[in-house]
């Protein structure tokens, strides 16, 4: 099977996020033949789950290196007004559409393409396969994490195959990610009426004052690698339809993306500090925690993979969303690499079938000269 029949086969099988079933039996199918074990867990309940998780190994000679691929299996709703059904693959021209088509059946499927060119000798191959990471990311890769360390699985390097190349394939990597947090704000006050301030406790001026301080805090001036982090004021809620009353409840909400000065931890704090100093209360939800592969080996090995097949050299980038990268750096050094993200959680998803050949040729040269070490 060509890297674009097997994507068929896993774009075939339904998997809106959370995932279980046949999406995994269908990796399964393609594995096993391989050589690979494999380690296929329910957990969770609704509405975050049940997802199915996914750890296959290939143990290569002993004390060989161990090389990871990780990824989702799990999909966005595919939406409305799509040209062909969005689970029933099709190819149109040089095309190949529907629904994880680059986000991340695509990739997955080149994963499996790449392994055959990779002989059990070379080390030992893993995969880390989710089906949660579209969604709340509960019961996914953490759980997969927890499997591995009761297999004494941990890796010495992972590949993400997230879409992270934007004009055509190879022109970006990512070496790290941001860290991502939300803040939900309150202040109270005391009901009244307008005419009567003093009898009443109006929480409106103090949420603004709160706000101003949130919005004049410059987090850092970026680094090396990362952006500024930036803060958003994402909401205002007063709720208050009557003109003659002083209201008794102000809401507003804050969103962090974060570089890795920071953590989830140190901006609560800080969070909850400047709200406590105008009467209110924070409470903060992190999403992410940011993380940071530092250009060295492991992403000079990607980047001469890339460059040898596509004639590009990636940029080394730290844009974007959250990804499983975020946990799975507690192994090891994570990078991130995969195919063109122009159509990921469009309607009509699609990928270049050329690219999918192009990106098992890229990822078994990394894994490869990652097991080499
Ligand atoms: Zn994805």
């Amino acid at each position: 099977m060509t890297p674009a029949d097997l994507a068929e086969a896993l774009m075939a099988c339904p998997s809106v996020t959370p995932a279980v079933g046949s999406v995994f039996d269908t990796l399964e199918a393609m594995l096993a033949p391989l050589g690979f074990r494999i380690d296929r867990r329910i957990t969770g309940e609704a509405p975050d789950g049940p997802v199915e998780n996914l750890f296959a190994i290939r143990q290569g000679p002993a004390s060989s290196r161990h090389f990871a691929f990780a990824g989702h299996l799990d999909v966005v709703p595919p939406g409305d007004g799509w040209t062909s059904a969005p689970f029933a693959p099709e190819r149109r021209g040089e095309l190949l559409y529907g629904r994880g088509a680059v986000d991340m059946k695509g990739a997955i499927a080149a994963m499996v393409a790449a392994v055959r060119a990779v002989p059990q000798d070379a080390g030992t191959l893993s995969f880390v396969i989710t089906g949660d990471e579209e969604g709340a990311a509960r019961f996914g890769t953490l759980a997969l994490m927890d499997r591995m360390r009761e297999l004494d699985a941990i890796p010495d390097l992972c590949l993400v195959g997230e879409p992270t190349s934007v004009n055509r394939l190879g022109d970006m990597m990512k070496i790290g990610r941001r860290g991502s947090l939300n803040a939900w704000l309150e202040v109270a006050g005391v009901q009244g009426h307008v005419a009567y301030p003093h009898l009443a406790d109006n929480p409106v001026p103090r949420l603004v004052a709160m706000l101003g301080e949130f919005e004049a805090w410059e987090l850092d001036r970026g680094t090396d690698w990362f952006q500024p982090s930036n803060l958003e004021i994402t909401d205002l809620e007063v709720g208050n339809p009557t003109t003659n009353i002083i209201p008794p409840l102000a809401k507003a909400r804050i969103s962090i993306r974060f570089n890795n000065l920071h953590s989830g931890a140190s901006l609560s704090a800080r969070i909850a500090k400047i709200a406590a100093r105008h009467g209110g209360t924070a409470r903060c939800v992190i999403s992410g925690e940011p993380f940071l592969t530092e250009p060295g080996p492991f992403s000079t090995l990607v980047a001469e993979a890339v460059e040898a097949e596509t004639g590009v050299v990636p940029e080394a980038s730290t844009t974007g969303g959250t990804s499983d990268a975020r946990f799975l750096k507690d192994f090891c050094p994570v990078i991130e690499f995969g195919l063109c993200n122009a159509t990921m959680h469009k309607r009509d998803e699609a990928v270049a079938v050329a690219d999918l050949d192009t990106l098992a040729r890229i990822y078994a040269r990394i894994a490869l000269a990652a097991l080499k070490g």
